[in-house]
């Protein structure tokens, strides 16, 4: 039989990779539903393509031409956020693969989750945001969240059949992006062109910048620590400018066991899909004969002060990393659109962290607040 999913931001670099597996595996995965925000040719191909039983286009003013394309196929076609969260609860299927970027991803995540459905999660900042709670709703609704994010991934294949009460920490490898071994004096003068050119991995804009500025690193800590229960004093981060190593855990007996791989998110988004088993494919295999030589440094904390604050953030706690998750939003957006420079992205989220007020222990409801009142303050600080 094969596992009916749905796919929440098919249009993007995850959504589409997820759909090659699907290709890859055509009798092993149905999709239920698809959603995209406004990417609209690209969404009527896919829907044409896979003829899932629902197709959501977020941005209202694209529903129309949707609808037309659809017309002649018994597809339920939506739009509008709220949809995304009926249908998470709604709809028939077994695995949600949550690959929308940013916030705007929490919400339909935890309707999917409270209506007992599995996760494969990409979208990082909903653990950034509100881990704690999120994990707790996946206990309770006695589900399972499975991770996309490739560091995540890796740690959780070292981990299966390991007592967790026998690891001592993780060690979440990170590439340093396109500016590693910089300087400030060069970062103050980079255009978005240049952060755009990672090394190893073609990803959207976003977490391609996160990439390029470690935040992205700062935003796996956070995540690493709500999805496998961890303190923060048991998150190490290591650069490792190959990508091959996936991340490394160590237990309490000093032995360490890593995951390696081509830098492919096939593979992390595969073994989601197809957790707990292992299934056969063609993708490209690694080859260390090839490779060579594995380098490794540790990661420049004063220069690449995002991952300063995240680590600071984390130590904090409460609704801090939902405000540096709001800010950072902000700022990349606009450091897109060429509106502030690449060092003013971390003066802009230390100011919002400042200027929020600081929630202990923060209820969901509070959690939405803070995110709305970051952008509102942090927006304001350019024009
Ligand atoms: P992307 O920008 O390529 O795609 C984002 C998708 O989300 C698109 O389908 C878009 O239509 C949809 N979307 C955007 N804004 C939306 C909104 N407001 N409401 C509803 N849908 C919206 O992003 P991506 O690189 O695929 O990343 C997706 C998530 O996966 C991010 O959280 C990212 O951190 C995480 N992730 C990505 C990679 C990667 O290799 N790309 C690796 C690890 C983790
Ligand atoms: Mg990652």
């Amino acid at each position: 039989m094969p596992k009916n999913i749905a796919i929440y931001g098919s249009t993007g670099s995850i959504g589409t990779q997820a759909l090659d597996v699907v290709d890859a595996h055509p009798n092993l995965f149905n999709l239920v539903a698809l959603s995209a925000h406004s990417n609209i040719d690209l969404f009527i191909e896919q829907c044409l393509k896979y003829k899932p039983k629902h197709a959501i286009i977020v941005n209202e003013a694209k529903y129309d031409e949707l609808k037309e394309a659809l017309a002649a196929e018994d597809i339920e076609v939506h739009t509008g956020e709220q949809s995304l969260i009926d249908l998470a609860k709604d709809a028939d299927f077994e695995m949600l693969i949550a690959a929308i970027v940013g916030f705007a991803g929490m919400s339909s995540t935890l309707a999917a989750i409270q209506s007992g459905k599995k996760i494969g999660l990409a979208n990082k900042e909903t653990l950034v945001v509100a881990g704690e709670l999120v994990m707790e709703a996946v206990q309770a609704n006695n589900t399972e969240l499975i991770p996309i994010d490739s560091e995540h991934s890796a740690i959780f294949q070292c981990l299966v059949g390991e007592q967790m009460d026998e690891l001592s920490k993780i060690i979440l490898t990170a590439s340093g992006g396109p500016f590693r071994g910089k300087k400030p004096n060069f970062l103050a003068n980079v255009k978005k062109h240049h952060a755009l050119q990672h090394p190893n991995w073609t990803m959207g804009a976003k977490i391609t910048i996160d990439s390029a500025s470690l935040m992205n690193k700062g935003l796996e800590m956070i995540e690493a620590k709500w999805l496998f229960g961890l303190q923060n004093d048991q998150i190490e981060v290591l650069v490792h400018p190959e990508s091959i190593i996936h991340s490394l855990v160590e237990f309490i007996d000093g032995s360490q066991k890593a995951q390696l791989g081509l830098p492919d998110m096939k593979l992390p988004i595969q073994y989601a899909m197809a957790y707990p088993m292992r299934i056969k494919n063609d993708f490209p295999r690694m080859s260390l004969m090839k490779i060579e030589k594995l380098n490794f440094e540790g990661p420049d904390l004063k220069t690449f002060r995002n991952l300063a604050i995240a680590m600071e953030a984390m130590a904090k706690g409460g609704n801090c990393p939902a405000v540096m998750n709001a800010a950072n939003e902000v700022v990349v957006k606009a450091f897109l659109e060429n509106k502030i420079g690449f060092l003013e992205m971390s003066d802009l989220i230390e100011k919002s962290i400042e200027k929020i007020e600081f929630i202990q222990q923060p209820t969901l409801d509070e959690y939405f607040e803070t995110d709305k009142k970051t952008r509102a303050f942090c927006s304001s600080l350019f024009k």
